[in-house]
């Protein structure tokens, strides 16, 4: 599965937890994420990370875009919900219009994880087998 990541600043000292916590699960995805939250990540966790640009130079929009083209299976996106990012509500947008399971918070994003390892997010492979 293609799994993003992304965290705003406020959370990604516990986005960087949550990685640790599920280094494994994750190492057996594809992983992307904005720069900086894929830079922590990566060197707290040694995970395998393609680092697009950071979320305010347009990270955010390469994601958004893969999201678009069914390229993404899952986002974990720990946003700070004190301060909106302007491109928030397009990218959750994004994700209801293509079905994308998405976790805001840390609660959400430890329930879908425990769905992926237990396989019940393959159903996406067959609504979709391009994703296969
Ligand atoms: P960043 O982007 O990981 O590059 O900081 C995320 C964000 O939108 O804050």
């Amino acid at each position: 599965m293609n799994i993003a990541i992304i965290a705003h600043d406020k959370k990604k000292e516990l986005m960087v937890q949550f990685c640790i916590a599920y280094c494994g699960i994750l190492s057996r995805h594809n992983l992307c994420a904005t720069g900086t939250t894929g830079k922590l990540v990566s060197e707290a966790t040694g995970l395998n990370i393609q680092k697009y640009l950071s979320g305010s130079q347009g990270g955010d929009e390469q994601i958004s875009a893969r999201i678009s083209c069914n390229e993404i299976d899952l986002l974990l996106y720990f946003r700070d919900p004190i301060t909106p990012q302007p491109n928030e509500a397009n990218l959750l947008r994004l994700c209801d219009v293509h079905n994308i399971p998405v976790a805001t918070n840390i609660a959400t994003a430890e329930a879908l994880i425990h769905s992926l390892e237990h396989g019940d997010l393959d159903w996406r492979n067959i609504v979709n087998p391009k994703r296969i």
